[in-house]
Order: structure tokens, then C-alpha cells, then sequence
């Protein structure tokens, strides 16, 4: 059987290792990029976080909902690691649950799958793009940038990723035909990316790097809260905490949203009032309490805020006061100016919609023989390893599906 995949990213990639009787298909993996997994090969800052022990199907976002735990249960994290290691690619995973692969490089994963592909025979047709795909009389027709011959199929995964980093041929023009077939989609927009703030009240702490919550409203209404790591920038803020967010803007209407920074850890009230109470009958420094918690540059930012010394003790400020820092401290709000753009996003929200694909084999309701996997599909996880483990596992499934 001939078998055409569009994207070698890590979907596609998997979908062309996972066609049962691989050897027995014609299988041609097509890519825009000199090589496979240009993407791939920069994930996780070049370390390529591949999965995550945490992964559940409620971690994930997309527009209309969609019942993900068949999928997650059949691919686990546990069984992506056991596939990545069947391909010759050991994995670990750090305390906090992100898994990268044992050489910790992004550029060794893609090119050990490269020699997978090639020893299975695979076609590599590279630095090529397909510009249209016809569907008539029950076969996908392909048609190349670079290529008079079209190419003809009876089975077609389409793993062309979503719209984020373009510098890497991120490209999603083949949709134009897919929504020929009747296939619905949702329109994308920039996920896991930095904001910009329309204040800048946060330029004194410009590259500061900490945990906290992060509230994100929306017309005044808390829509949604996130901790994690963030990074202060001269237009807003950046890091997993932030980014996890980002996707829930909605572009066009970015000055609705508000963020809302918790410099407060959890616990942390309780531990301040109980040294500020301990220490009012010595020269205890007031500020000392918050360098318990919070980086320098954060601490003076707050004392500079509030008109206070850095040599104030405990005992020079009235119990009123501690309580309105306390406040301060959770409740600094900014207005949103914008998402970065897909220049800089790590994903795209949107894409093909779920309801049109069935989610036991990937496989279109409405076209027989036509399977989607990846970014392109309209599911996007967090930071963390999230979204290479949908990719494969979504990649797994189509290519297992193609040939029962
Ligand atoms: C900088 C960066 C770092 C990231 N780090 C991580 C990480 O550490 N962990 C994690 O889980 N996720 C990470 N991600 C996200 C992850 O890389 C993507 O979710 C994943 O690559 C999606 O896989 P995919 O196979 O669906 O699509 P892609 O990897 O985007 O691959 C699709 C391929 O299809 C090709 N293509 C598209 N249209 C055509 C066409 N018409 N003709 C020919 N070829 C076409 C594209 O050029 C591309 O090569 C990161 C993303 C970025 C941008």
C-alpha cells in the first residue's frame, strides 16, 4: 500500500515507525525543511523535553472539548518512554517529572530516528513542499513545489504541525484543501508565549527569574490561575508560568486581560506574620522577612513601593501596614498589551477540530483513509514535555491505524 505523510516533524515521524508491516508499505515522508525534525531537533532549548510523568488528559486545552483519556491511557508516559527506548533512546526525568532523552540533545534524538527511517525504507522526500492535495475517487492526489509528477496515495496522515516558529517552515496553507473536504477547522492563534504588559511597572525587576501565581482576568473576572516560573522582561513577562496562560488570550481583544502577579507564596502569610510578631522586641530588620521568600531585586522593588528603609525593623511598622504589604503583594494588577507573536510561541492553539477525527485511530469521520496527528490538530499542552508526548503519541496512533 502506498502511504504519503505530510510533515516530518516528531507526528509524522512516529506515524512512518509505527505503520504496521512497515516494510511491506510504500511509505514517503514529506517535508518543506532540508531535513526531518528541524523542529525537533531545537525542543527543550536543544535538550528536548520529550515527555512528562505528570501528563493527564485534563492537561490539555482545546476549543471544543474532547474526551482525551482512551489515548492518554493507551500512551501514557510510561509507554512513550518504553517506545523511546525500544528506538535506542533512553530517557530521564527530573524531580520535578520533565523527561529528556539520557544524551540530553534534541539533535541526537532526530538523527537516531532518521537512521530508523532509513533502515525501514522509508522515502525522505525533503526540501519539498506539497502545495495543494486533491482527493478524487478515493485516492489523496499531492502535488510538489519542486516536482512535475504528483503523487498519488490511498492513505494520507496529515502531521503538518500548527503555526508557531515559522523560522522553521511552521506552514498550515495545506489547510485550505483539508477544509475543501468538508473538515472543519478552528482558527489558531499563538500559545505558550511571552506578554506584554501595557504598564511597566515591573521595569525595576527586569530579569528577575522566580516562581509565582499568576492570575490571569478577564473584563475584571478571574479566568484562570497558574504557577510556575517567570521571568520579567522590559515588555512583560516570559517563563513556563506565563506562557502556560498565553493561549487564553484572545488576539484582538488582548486589553480586556488582565495579569495578576502572586509574590506571595503559598503558606508564606502565616510564616511573615509570625516572624513579624517574634521579632518587634528585637532590631530585626523587617526586610529580612521578605529576603526569606523573595529575591533581593524583589525586595527592594517592594520597599521602594511602599516609601520604606531598607533598615526599618519589625517593630517601626504598625500591624495595619503589614497587612496592606501583605495585600500588595497579591495584588499588583497590569493590563495586557499583546501575545508575543508565533515568531515566538513553542505552540499554536486551534487546528483541526476534534469532533472530526476519531480519536481511537486518528482517522477523519468524513474521509476514509485520511489521518491527522500533532500540532495540526486542535489540542495544545503546557510547558514541560506535554506537547512532543501528544505529538507521538497522537503519531503512534495514525501510523498503527493506517494498515490494521
Ligand atoms: C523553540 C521550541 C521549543 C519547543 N520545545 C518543546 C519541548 O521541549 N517539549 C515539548 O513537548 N514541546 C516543545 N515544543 C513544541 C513541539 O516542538 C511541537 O509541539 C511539535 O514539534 C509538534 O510536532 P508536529 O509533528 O505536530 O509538528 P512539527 O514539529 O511542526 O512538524 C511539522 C512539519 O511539517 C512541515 N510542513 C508543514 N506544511 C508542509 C507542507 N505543505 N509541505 C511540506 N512540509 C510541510 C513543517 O515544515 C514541519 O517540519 C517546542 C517548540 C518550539 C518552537
Amino acid at each position: 500500500m502506498k502511504i504519503g505523510i505530510l510533515g516530518a516533524g516528531p507526528a509524522g515521524i512516529f506515524a512512518a515507525l509505527k505503520v504496521r508491516n512497515i516494510t511491506m508499505n510504500d511509505i514517503y515522508l514529506f517535508d518543506a525543511n532540508p531535513r526531518v525534525g528541524k523542529k525537533f531537533s531545537v525542543t527543550g532549548s536543544g535538550r528536548c523535553n520529550i515527555t512528562n510523568l505528570n501528563i493527564l488528559p485534563d492537561s490539555y486545552f482545546s476549543f471544543e472539548p474532547a474526551n482525551l483519556k482512551s489515548i492518554f491511557d493507551r500512551y501514557s508516559p510510561m509507554n512513550i518512554r518504553k517506545v523511546l527506548d525500544d528506538f535506542g533512546i533512553p530517557t530521564v526525568a527530573t524531580d520535578d517529572g520533565w523527561v529528556y532523552p539520557l544524551s540530553y540533545s534534541a539533535n541526537n534524538v532526530v538523527q537516531i530516528l532518521r537512521d530508523h527511517l532509513i533502515c525501514h525504507n522509508v522515502h525522505l522526500v525533503e526540501d519539498t513542499k506539497v502545495t495543494t492535495i486533491d482527493y478524487q475517487k478515493n485516492e489523496f492526489v499531492l502535488t510538489m513545489d519542486n516536482q512535475r509528477e504528483k503523487f498519488y496515495c490511498s492513505r494520507l496522515v496529515v502531521a503538518s504541525g500548527g503555526k508557531a516558529y515559522p523560522q522553521l517552515r511552521a506552514d498550515t496553507s495545506i489547510l485550505k484543501d483539508i477544509e475543501k473536504m468538508g473538515i472543519q477547522t478552528i482558527p489558531f492563534r499563538p500559545a505558550l508565549v511571552p506578554v506584554e504588559l501595557s504598564e511597566k511597572t515591573f521595569l525595576p525587576i527586569v530579569g528577575v527569574r522566580m516562581d509565582a501565581e499568576i492570575q490571569l482576568y478577564k473584563s475584571n473576572q478571574l479566568i484562570r490561575k497558574n504557577t510556575g516560573n517567570i521571568i520579567f522582561t522590559d515588555c512583560g513577562l516570559n517563563g513556563p508560568g506565563i506562557m502556560n496562560l498565553s493561549h487564553l488570550i484572545d488576539p484582538g481583544n488582548e486589553k480586556t486581560y488582565a495579569i495578576c502577579v502572586n509574590f506571595l507564596p503559598e503558606n508564606a502569610r502565616q510564616i511573615i506574620e509570625n516572624l513579624y510578631e517574634k521579632n518587634q522586641k528585637f532590631p530585626y530588620h523587617y526586610r529580612s522577612i521578605y529576603l526569606s521568600f523573595l529575591p533581593e531585586k524583589v525586595v527592594d522593588f517592594f520597599f521602594e513601593r511602599w516609601e520604606l528603609s531598607k533598615n526599618s525593623v519589625c517593630s517601626e511598622i504598625k500591624p495595619g501596614n503589614l497587612q496592606e504589604h501583605l495585600k500588595d503583594l497579591q495584588s499588583i494588577k497590569n493590563e495586557v498589551r499583546s501575545v508575543k507573536g508565533y515568531k515566538f510561541a513553542q505552540a499554536s492553539a486551534g487546528g483541526i477540530s476534534l469532533s472530526e477525527i476519531d480519536l481511537n485511530t486518528m482517522q477523519s469521520k468524513k474521509i476514509s483513509g485520511l489521518f491527522f496527528a500533532g500540532e495540526i490538530l486542535d489540542i495544545t499542552g503546557p510547558c514541560g514535555g506535554f506537547n512532543l508526548h501528544w505529538a507521538i503519541a497522537s503519531g503512534i496512533i495514525a501510523g498503527e491505524s493506517i494498515s490494521v
